[in-house]
């Protein structure tokens, strides 16, 4: 049998089966991975990791110390970042969230903000929503940036224990008062003395964030850090 090289081969597929980005749907060329070039340029990023200070570190001030905090990205109701979550919340495409997860992970390596952590877990999704979904869209990313960042990706360091309501309407009072016991460390030996990365999607008052952080650092010598793939300013 013949050996065709790899590229023709990817051109070949391509034309049966266009590969379109998970933003903009436009057609990928062969170096384009999920979402093209454009589109990962048009992503908008903070500058958090440039502050200790930032606005998203801030809202953990008084209430829980945390090592660094920050958000990858601006979440506007209009942007491409907000096509690129639907697709992966709402169209079963995992891959446009390792995908994200991997970006992310190449941005931040530059910084070396994370060099000293120890693992990385993402906020746990409501069993319901998980079962319906099928997967932790939060941890999804997180593997995706596990992948570039050489932190171990662990899915169990946290559990959701209650059902809680819908967070929206609530004041922020509300909101601390249903979030603050729905989360239970159950890998604490494992959290020890140990500096955790915690990973959320968007990120609003902070408080599912807050309750998750207090409850690892309550084990003993454990230090959290957070980010978040998206701020949305409220
Ligand atoms: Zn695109």
């Amino acid at each position: 049998m013949e050996h065709f090289p790899l590229n023709v081969i990817h051109d070949i597929s391509n034309i049966i089966y266009p590969k379109l980005c998970a933003a903009c749907h436009e057609t990928l060329n062969k170096h384009e991975k999920v979402i093209c070039l454009k589109c990962q340029l048009g992503l908008p990023k903070t500058d958090h990791v440039l502050y200790d200070d930032n606005p998203v570190a801030k809202k953990f001030w008084g209430k829980v110390p945390i090592e660094r905090a920050l958000a990858m990205y601006h979440f506007h109701k209009t942007s491409r970042l907000q096509e690129v979550m639907h697709a992966l919340k709402y169209k079963g495409r995992q891959d446009v969230g390792i995908r994200l997860g991997n970006l992310m992970g190449y941005h931040l390596q530059q910084y070396q903000l994370f060099a000293d952590v120890d693992y990385l877990t993402a906020v746990p999704l409501h069993k319901d929503k998980l079962e319906k979904r099928g997967y932790n869209q939060s941890g999804v990313i997180a593997a995706g940036l596990s992948e570039v960042l050489h932190i171990p990706y662990d899915a169990d360091i946290l559990q959701r224990s209650l059902f809680t309501e819908t967070q929206t309407k609530k004041s922020r009072m509300e909101r601390w008062e249903n979030v603050k016991d729905i989360f239970e460390v159950q890998k604490q030996d494992l959290v020890t003395n140990k500096h955790i990365l915690l990973l959320d999607d968007v990120i609003t008052t902070g408080s599912t964030l807050e309750a998750c952080a207090v409850k690892l650092i309550a084990n003993q010598g454990t230090k959290v850090s957070i980010v978040a793939v998206a701020h949305a300013e409220l």
